[in-house]
This record gives C-alpha cells, structure tokens and sequence, in this order.
C-alpha cells in the first residue's frame, strides 16, 4: 500500500521494515489522501499490528513470508562478464545470502527479498558498468 508521510504519521502506520533501503515509492499517489508525491510502499498486512491480526491474516502474513522465503534464497548472483559469464558468481552470492532484515529476532522475508533484490541488481550493474568501460578504454 502506498501512502505519504503525512498520512502514515495521522495513522500511526511503520515504515516498511527495510527502509530506507527499500519501502519507498517516489512519485506515487496517496491511497490514503490521493496526494502525488514520494511515498511509503509498505504491504498491507504489516499495517496492522501482530496482536491485532485475526487468525487468517496471521496466517496470510506467515504464508507470504514463507513464500518470500524460498524466493529470497533463491536468489543468486551471476557473473556478467569474463570466460565465467552466466556462471554463479560464488562470492558474490555468499555476500547477497548475509542480507537479513530482521524485526526483533524474526527475519521479515519480504523486506529480505526486497534488498537482496536491490543487491543482486546492484552487483550485476556495477560489472556491466566494469564491463562497458573496459570495451570503451579500447
Ligand atoms: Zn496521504
């Protein structure tokens, strides 16, 4: 859900876990206000306080962050470049699988996948970046 700083401050709503790594949607509209401008991108479900949930949300909420789960150790990094082009960049993969976000002792899965998604891109822009200027140095 999205929603500016204002209305999350009126509501008493957190910022998403990961932030202000991730959690953040420039230029988007308020659901709350209808305001366009940069706002808080924050599911749902980590709107409403733990003690608050029903049964089914607290189960939605363990479900999606199971999901998550496989889908942020999923993730690996790949080399862009070189005689291992395509290949799992090992180190690079040990260093994205450090990434926790945590919330008190639980790891939240979803701000994990975010980063790690973020990470992933990160690393494999920097050696296309690497990449381009050994082709431009020619
Ligand atoms: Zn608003």
């Amino acid at each position: 859900m999205k929603f500016c700083e204002d209305c999350r401050i009126k509501k008493h709503w957190p910022r998403s876990t990961g932030f202000p790594y991730i959690g953040i949607a420039m230029n988007s509209k308020c659901e709350v206000c209808g305001k366009h401008t940069d706002c808080n991108d924050v599911p749902g479900l980590e709107l409403v306080p733990d003690s608050e949930k029903s049964t089914e949300q607290r189960l939605l909420a363990q479900a999606m962050n199971n999901a998550y789960r496989e889908k942020a150790e999923a993730l690996v990094v790949t080399n862009v470049s070189g005689t291992r082009a395509g290949h799992l960049n090992h180190e690079k993969t040990e260093q994205l699988r450090k990434i926790l976000v945590k919330v008190g002792t639980a790891v939240d899965w979803q701000a994990t996948y975010d980063l790690r998604l973020r990470a992933q891109e990160g690393y494999q822009k920097d050696e296309q970046t690497k990449r381009d200027r050994r082709v431009y140095d020619k």
